[in-house]
């Protein structure tokens, strides 16, 4: 049977009197005289009867209805969806970490500690900055708990400032961010390249910006030329330069967001560092800042005592708070851990040069398939256009991208950034294979010589094919019913 073709609902597979096992009853014991009379339900609750196998079978093949990384590849821009080793989740799963709970004393779990105050050091040192807080949940906490780290330290020096601007090729979570930390977000524009336009950038920098938030690389690949001059005029405003470190997978142990001008940033651990993520988590969002930003990190802190033991620093007047339970999402930020140390500083490097190379192959491959705007010397991801398709053929980036499903292959990141029209934004990640990528370059080529018909109406292949997205999220039919 087609996997796509479900055999049903488990209410509709089940028979009636279908066991997985049989046990024997127990001779001489009357199990339901043994439970009170108020806890018997009047009727058996309507639960379907299968065999074990009919369990296996329609869990297994749901869980390969969806696309995942280790099924197929996933070139979704900005996501960074490489592979996550499996010896890693071995290590997370094992009772040593998974038995722990994160109300039991200090002096009881000091290896835990002990491993998060290392993995606190080494992302400082990957940043180039001093300081690290493991406990935002994502990206776009880490940008929302750096913002309000911001406006604490303006605040107890008494400048009152109230800008933060954002380039228009950044990720809907900066203004986003900056706007819930009490920020008013202004754009910067980009110039026809997709870097930032200096002019425009000079004519908006003034006293009252508290903030310039940069992705660097950028979303369109591109490292920024003028980073450094950036970072020194938002300085000499007396400003502070926040980095989207969600392209970290391009420049790791190359470049340092400290070195080239950076007070603040976040790691994307479900990126960079291989937590494993879909379907919106789960994530892990650390953040590093210069010394002078350190009081106001969220509490508490992991702290290191000299003779070798670890505690917790929950005295911290100028701190923010918390911003969420405990240290963070730890099995995500274990898997981080485990990654860095299992690579070390020069395989850290090997990833981002492999990234790159990865991505500029697939490009090349690409080139003569589809429009690529924008300069060949890009990082780690580059953003196709479909917009001569879909005025010569009325094919759009969501057509193609629907289509690519039907080949087997997840779609790209499609209508993003904003600064492409019909964007297809493509990362290969250091992890796939150049057959992997030659195979999705010949896909692709085969979709856009089809009937454009075909487009339209992919997928041809799946359950379901074109969903209201915005309903689907908004009213989600979870719950079986019996007609
Ligand atoms: C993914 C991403 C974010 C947000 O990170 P989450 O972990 O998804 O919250 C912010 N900026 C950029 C450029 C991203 O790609």
């Amino acid at each position: 049977m087609d996997k796509n073709q479900s055999a049903g609902l488990l209410f509709e597979i089940g028979q009636p009197g279908r066991r997985c096992h049989a046990i024997a009853e127990a001779s001489g014991v009357d199990a339901a005289a043994m439970i009170p009379g108020r806890f018997l339900a009047e009727s058996p609750p309507p639960l379907p009867e299968l065999s074990e196998l009919d369990i296996v079978r329609h869990f297994t093949n749901l869980s390969t209805l969806n696309m995942a990384i280790d099924c197929n590849f996933y070139p979704l821009g900005s996501c960074t969806m490489k592979y996550n080793p499996k010896r890693h989740e071995r290590l997370v799963g094992s009772h040593r970490f998974a038995e722990q709970h994160p109300l039991q004393p200090d002096s009881t779990c000091q290896g835990t500690l002990g491993v998060l105050h290392e993995m606190e050091r080494m992302l400082a040192e990957i940043a180039g900055l001093d300081a690290c807080s493991l406990q935002p949940s994502a990206g776009a906490q880490g940008e929302l708990t750096s913002l309000l780290v911001a406006a604490a330290w303006f605040r107890h020096r008494g400048v009152a400032r109230s800008k933060v601007l954002i380039p228009d090729s950044a990720h809907g979570t900066n203004p986003a961010s900056a706007a819930l930390a009490g920020f008013q977000a202004v754009g910067v524009k980009s110039t026809a390249e997709g870097l930032v336009d200096m002019e425009d950038f000079a004519a908006k920098l003034d006293d009252d910006v508290a903030v310039f938030m940069i992705t660097n690389p950028n979303t369109l690949g591109l490292f920024e030329p003028n980073i450094r001059r950036i970072a020194d005029m938002v300085h000499a405003r007396g400003g502070l330069v926040y980095l989207d470190g969600a392209n970290m997978n391009a420049i790791l142990g190359i470049a340092r967001p400290g070195d080239f001008g950076a007070d603040m940033m976040h790691f994307n651990v479900h990126k960079t560092f291989t937590g494993p993520h879909g379907a919106g988590g789960p994530g892990s969002g650390p953040i590093a800042v210069r010394a002078m930003l350190e009081p106001f990190l969220p509490m508490p802190r992991i702290l290191a005592g000299s003779d070798g033991t670890f505690g917790l620093d929950e005295n911290r007047p100028l701190s923010i708070g918390r911003v969420r339970s405990f240290h963070g999402n730890i099995g995500v930020i274990l898997r981080g851990y485990f990654y860095i140390r299992t690579l070390g500083a020069e395989g850290l490097a090997n990833v981002s040069r492999h990234a790159v190379l990865n991505a500029r192959y697939l490009r090349s491959l690409l080139a003569g398939l589809i429009e690529i705007p924008g300069p060949d010397n890009g990082l780690h991801e580059f953003v196709a256009s479909a917009r001569n398709l879909r005025r010569e053929k009325r094919v759009s980036a969501m057509d193609i991208a629907k289509r690519l499903l039907d080949h087997g292959f997840h779609s790209p990141t499609i209508y993003f950034p904003l600064v492409v029209p019909e964007a297809l934004m493509m990362e290969p990640t250091e992890t796939e294979s150049p057959e992997t990528l030659e195979a999705f370059a010949k896909a692709l080529g085969t979709i856009l010589a089809e009937d454009p018909e075909i487009l339209r109406q992919a997928p041809h292949s799946l359950p379901i094919s074109r969903p209201d997205e915005v309903k689907a999220t908004k009213e989600p039919v979870l719950r079986w019913k019996a007609d």
